[in-house]
């Protein structure tokens, strides 16, 4: 990066100390980040319309002649009420304008300017009201509209970075070496940076926006391979190329093909010459947890131990569960290492797992803690990935020596971000579902029906089912939603004699085992929860699923949590009450009701309500993209996969002329949130 880049925001002209601290508060600091602050949206002045021509109601641009002076009026209130007129000689255009008593030196008599507002037809004539303005021959083609934030408005940004790109240095330096910048036929970052600010037209907007989001996903894909190079390339736990057909013998169940194809990768994967690498993405019920019980058996049976990390207590514990009914007959020693395990019991567990005589550790995030050693890993897991950090990942791995590492991703993330996040391995695909599953029946309902659905699910109950029927809030907040506590009193009472459980997120790890064991077991047969029912959890019996409040989950979360029912043999309902929201939410939820497709759902998702549900949150460990769209740009995506790729394994980043693109992946992983990456 260019050193003029790190020069501080308040040395522009016109940013004084106030105007500094709110460009901090959109986290520009520096006049690099004032130019890498870019436009969400442009205004389009290019192309002016007769009035005659414009469309009514529309916010669009015409083109006019003041033909008098602007009149000022004071009206109650001490208000201004400025009136004008204007002309294009064929249609008169009535301006109005409040409050602004510059107007009059601002418009003058027999100027022509462009006016961009909503035009109306009246008999007589056309009127726009507060419409923007400016002096043609002034008027700028597109004019950018920044993220503003209070008290600094889109105009005054476009200022700041308008000096600021006067002050660039005639020759700017540029990250992206000529060379690469001809084969990939990207712009300069001089070119990108003016034209992405102030476009002439759509084209050098293409143009300039194109270079930005590949400069931006280069970088992240070279810092995610750096990080991820850290692991050796040969393969220290190498298996027998067989599969685990004695192991499949022991399952209640046949494997699906999507099952078995997904361990036969896994196992060549780890029979091969370099340590695993594996995504596996399937759907909620796809059958995860046996690929993942196969391949560590096939592991431990070589004489390693393995480490599955889930993101949850309770995933962990029922992870615990499954993964020890699966292996434990075939003489896998398994234990749950969580933070509510007892500290007596917690010291022996870690002490048998670094001697060796536990094969199999499962746990939260408390897996990475310090205090953790195995005497042998072979093989890390993680379960819902996308709730883990790039990090934590990493740390987990590096508790043993190069162990193979398996992903399960149980939301569809969209593929965009799959590529992303998971760019360097491979993949298998869970797209078969086990046979017997039962369709899941949607239903989209407002609050007035509720009663009626409470009658649906007395019926399910008396043919011996369970249901959940999940709100969003743990407490009242006074936004009319009901919380938890009391909507299980709601629900009790709706109930009687029906064993109700109460779960949420703020219960203590032990508590909230007791209400899901409790469910679990059909010791109680309707659970109130908020979303931490979302991941993972598995009640075959559960058939019926109520979710309050619908409109306030994304298309993902609801898939989600429909998939806790649909599990057994049984016929499943799940039904959406939609308190409130407009037509794209019903446009949402009608969706959702349509498919049970994950992947169509997530990517759905993504578009309707941007990255920001998948990567807001920066659990993800990736840090936040300025510019690139992952809903949108995947092309470039891959573009810039395969020249990181290349970049990366070529050693071409040594070379002098990388050096400027080297600091500005150390300075994005340096400011991405959660611990520290090191590079
Ligand atoms: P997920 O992919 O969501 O983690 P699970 O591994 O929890 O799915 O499996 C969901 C349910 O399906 C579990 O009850 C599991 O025992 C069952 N299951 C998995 N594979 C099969 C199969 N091949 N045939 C029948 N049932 C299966
Ligand atoms: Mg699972």
């Amino acid at each position: 990066m260019s050193s003029c880049f790190h020069t501080s925001i308040s040395a522009l002209k016109g940013v004084g100390a106030q105007r500094a601290k709110l460009f901090q508060k959109l986290g520009v600091h520096s006049l690099g980040g004032l130019l890498r602050l870019y436009p969400r949206d442009y205004q389009d002045w290019s192309s002016p319309l007769a009035i005659a021509e414009a469309p009514a109601d529309q916010l669009c641009v015409v083109r006019a002649q003041i033909t008098g002076a602007p009149t000022v009026t004071r009206v109650k209130g001490n208000r201004l009420v400025i009136h004008a007129a204007a002309d294009d000689g064929q249609s008169v255009l009535r301006l109005t304008f409040f409050n602004n008593r510059y107007i009059p030196r601002l418009l003058l008599p027999g100027h022509t300017y462009l006016f961009r507002g909503r035009l109306t037809r009246g008999r007589s004539a056309c009127a726009m009201t507060a419409p923007d303005f400016v002096e043609e021959g002034k008027a700028q083609g597109f004019v950018p509209v920044y993220p503003s934030t209070q008290g600094l408005s889109s105009r005054v940004i476009a200022q700041a970075v308008k000096n600021a790109l006067a002050q660039l240095p005639e020759t700017l330096e540029d990250p992206l070496p000529p060379g690469l910048r001809e084969e990939y036929q990207l712009c300069h970052l001089s070119y990108a940076l003016e034209n992405v600010h102030f476009p002439r037209s759509m084209e050098d907007l293409d143009i300039a926006r194109r270079r930005l989001v590949f400069e931006e996903f280069l970088v992240l894909q070279l810092g995610l391979m750096q990080i991820k190079s850290g692991r050796r390339e040969e393969n220290l736990h190498p298996i027998p190329d067989r599969f685990p057909e004695d192991f499949a013998r022991l399952l209640p169940f046949r494997l699906t093909g999507a099952q078995q194809r997904a361990i036969a990768q896994g196992i060549a994967d780890m029979a091969g010459p370099s340590p695993m690498n594996r995504l596996v993405q399937g759907d909620v019920g796809s059958g995860k947890t046996a690929v993942a019980a196969a391949l560590c058996w096939a592991v431990i049976r070589s004489g390693w131990q393995a480490a599955l990390m889930a993101p949850t207590e309770i995933l962990a514990a029922q992870h615990h569960q499954s993964l020890s009914a699966l292996l434990e007959p075939a003489g896998v020693r398994c234990a749950l290492l969580t933070g509510s395990v007892k500290p007596a019991e917690h010291k022996r567990l870690l002490e048998q797992l670094a001697a060796g005589e536990i094969d199999l550790a499962i746990g939260t995030h408390s897996l990475i803690s310090e205090k953790v050693r195995f005497q042998g890993l072979g093989l890390v897991i993680t379960d819902e990935q996308h709730r883990f950090g790039v990090n934590q990942r990493v740390a987990l791995t590096q508790k043993g020596a190069s162990p193979h590492l398996l992903v399960m991703s149980a939301t569809p993330i969209p593929r965009t971000l799959a590529l992303m996040a998971y760019g360097d391995m491979e993949v298998s695909v869970l797209d078969e579902l086990p046979p017997g599953r039962q369709e899941i029946e949607t239903y989209l309902i407002d609050p007035g029906k509720r009663q009626r659905a409470y009658g649906y699910i007395q019926k399910h109950l008396d043919q011996g089912r369970q249901g959940y029927l999940i709100c969003p809030l743990i407490e009242e907040d006074g936004s009319g939603m009901m919380s938890v506590a009391s909507y299980g009193e709601t629900v009790r009472a709706a109930f009687p004699g029906i064993e109700v459980g109460v779960l949420h997120g703020k219960m203590k790890p032990a508590e909230k085992e007791q209400v899901m064991g409790d469910f679990a077991a059909g010791r109680t047969r309707l659970l109130v929860a908020t979303t931490v029912v979302e991941v993972g959890v598995d009640v075959p019996n559960a058939a019926i699923m109520l979710i309050e409040n619908a409109e306030r989950y994304g298309l993902s979360q609801l898939h989600q949590l429909r998939g806790r029912i649909g599990r057994g043999k049984h016929k499943s309902t799940c039904i959406l009450i939609c308190g409130s929201g407009g037509p794209e939410t019903v446009e949402r939820l009608r969706l959702f009701k349509s498919t049970r497709d994950g992947f169509a759902i997530a990517d759905a998702d993504l578009k309707l309500r941007g990255p920001g549900d998948f990567f807001g949150q920066r659990q993800h460990g990736l840090p936040q993209m300025k510019i690139a769209d992952m809903a949108t740009d995947v092309e470039l995506l891959r573009e810039a996969q395969r020249c990181a790729r290349r970049l990366f394994h070529s050693g071409a980043l040594a070379g002098e002329e990388y050096q400027g693109l080297l600091a500005e992946i150390r300075e994005l992983f340096h400011k991405a949130g959660g611990e520290r990456v090191a590079i």
